[in-house]
C-alpha cells in the first residue's frame, strides 16, 4: 500500500520548521513561536494529517489511484 509521508525539510537550531508531503510536496510550515522541538512536529504533523494530496506529480499517477481506494472517506 503506498501511503504518503510526511518529511522534515528546514529545521532551525534542530527544530522542524517546514516539513513536505513526498506524496503531493504540500508544503507545511510551522508557523507561531514554537517551545520546543516536539512541538514543532506536533504543528507540522497536524497539518500534514490534516491535508488531502491534491498536486500529484505525473509519475505518481499510480499511487495516486491507491490512495483513491484506501482513501475513502
Ligand atoms: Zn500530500
Amino acid at each position: 500500500m503506498a501511503k504518503r509521508k510526511l518529511r522534515i525539510v528546514r529545521r532551525t537550531n534542530n527544530i522542524p520548521v517546514l516539513g513536505v508531503c513526498e506524496f503531493c510536496n504540500m508544503q507545511f510550515p510551522a508557523h507561531h513561536p514554537l517551545s520546543g522541538q516536539s512541538e514543532a512536529q506536533a504543528a507540522i504533523q497536524q497539518q500534514f494529517n490534516a491535508h488531502k494530496c491534491e498536486h500529484e506529480d505525473a509519475n505518481q499517477v499510480g499511487a495516486r489511484i491507491v490512495r483513491e481506494t484506501t482513501e475513502n472517506k
